[in-house]
């Protein structure tokens, strides 16, 4: 059944302008059907009881398990444009509660302040579908961009991992890292050019992120966030 993420207002369901059109026009859904509808990460059955204007009453809560328990973060120093929208719509589908994205020597891509509230909005959108698509029940947040050199404190998790192509390939420490994690979980992916020797270092010493393996071979950027996101569901899921 279509999914559909709302807010409420004086107990009223309000729907943002592409899901009425959506619902009304693409769904061509008539007074009486039912639709999901998330609201406040309560998953709800409605049914619709106008179409023009769009009203729906609530007909009773489903219960849901579709979220990871552990608060999972992706931190992501910019790839390339349409990269993005891929590991932003994937780390979705794998469940993190948070993206943040992050300038570094190395990335490709320098947006200024414009550029950056553009991208978010359109990130904003691809986090919402993925959401509806793959069943859950909160959206994860984008923030950002920050510089790899002042990171706010209050986003770290926990427990902080660094996938760094440098590290010996072994697995160990990743696996270990997440069955040991308290609570909540981040990981940080580097850019196609991977991050310099000093950011590295930063990111070790100041932060005190745990440099982990993502296994023998090097994955492109794009890989190694799906890759280690993936891997940590699993684990935490098991
Ligand atoms: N340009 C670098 C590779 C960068 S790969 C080189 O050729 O050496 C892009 C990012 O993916 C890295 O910054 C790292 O975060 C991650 N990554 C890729 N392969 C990895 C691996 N085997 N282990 C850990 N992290 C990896």
């Amino acid at each position: 059944m279509q999914r559909y993420f709302a807010n409420k207002k004086n107990n009223q369901i309000i729907f943002s302008d592409s899901d009425i059109h959506h619902i009304t026009h693409v769904m061509r859904m008539r007074v009486g059907e039912e639709i999901e509808v998330v609201v406040d990460q309560h998953l709800y059955s409605c049914l619709i009881d106008s179409v023009n204007p769009l009203v729906v009453s609530i007909n009773y809560e489903i219960p849901t398990d579709c979220e990871i328990e552990n608060e999972v973060t992706l931190f992501y120093a910019l790839a390339k444009g349409e990269k993005i929208d891929l590991v932003v719509q994937k780390a979705t589908e794998l469940g993190v509660k948070k993206i943040i994205l992050l300038s570094s020597e190395r990335c490709v891509v320098k947006w200024d302040d414009k550029d950056a509230k553009k991208k978010i909005e359109r990130f904003n959108k691809i986090v919402k579908e993925a959401s509806e698509q793959s069943h859950r029940i909160i959206v994860p947040e984008i923030l950002g961009v920050y510089p790899l050199s002042n990171i706010p404190n209050e986003l770290l998790a926990k427990t902080n991992l660094f996938a760094y192509e440098k590290e010996a390939g072994n697995t160990d420490n990743l696996f270990n890292l997440i069955l040991n994690n308290k609570n909540s979980i981040s990981v940080l992916v580097g850019p196609e050019g991977g991050f310099s020797e000093k950011e590295a270092d930063m990111m070790i010493n100041k932060y005190h992120f745990h440099p982990v393996s993502l296994g023998k071979r090097i994955l492109r950027s794009e890989t190694a966030a799906i890759y280690a996101l993936s891997v940590i569901s699993f684990l935490l899921e098991k």
